[in-house]
């Protein structure tokens, strides 16, 4: 199995982290440093999931997030966003903005790649009811 999963994640060592975990665990990684430029990667290459943190510069994760729903080819990729917001009413928020789920920062690296598969079967399932 080979997803292409797209990265959208401002910290170099967090992009470096989390792309060795995925590549590990034989995913393909296309990484973004921005909104912008992320957006731009999805509707190009159409990824099977994006991995999105929130705390973006130049466009706050959550515009990135509706940003993408808008797109058509994109509106049943799972997004899932991977952030240290951590307040009260952020997961919420996370969710109203289009993403599909939530994994909070710090990442947990023995648990994170099966964490993000965990919440894509979710997604998969919840598909599958409606
Ligand atoms: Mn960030």
């Amino acid at each position: 199995m080979a997803l292409d999963v797209l990265l959208i994640e401002d910290n170099a060592q967090n992009r470096y982290l989390l792309t060795y975990l995925l590549e590990q665990n034989g995913y393909r990684v296309t990484v973004a440093a921005d909104g912008p430029a992320g957006i731009e990667l999805a509707s190009a290459q159409l990824p099977d999931l994006i991995l999105l943190d929130i705390q973006l510069p130049t466009m706050h994760g959550y515009d990135v997030a509706r940003a993408l729903r808008k797109l058509n080819a994109l509106r049943a990729t799972p997004i899932i966003a991977v952030t240290s917001y951590a307040m009260p009413g952020d997961r919420e928020k996370t969710l109203e903005a289009g993403c599909d789920g939530y994994i909070e920062k710090p990442i947990d690296p023995e648990t994170f790649v099966q964490e993000v598969e965990e919440l894509c079967n979710s997604v998969r399932a919840d598909g599958e009811a409606s």
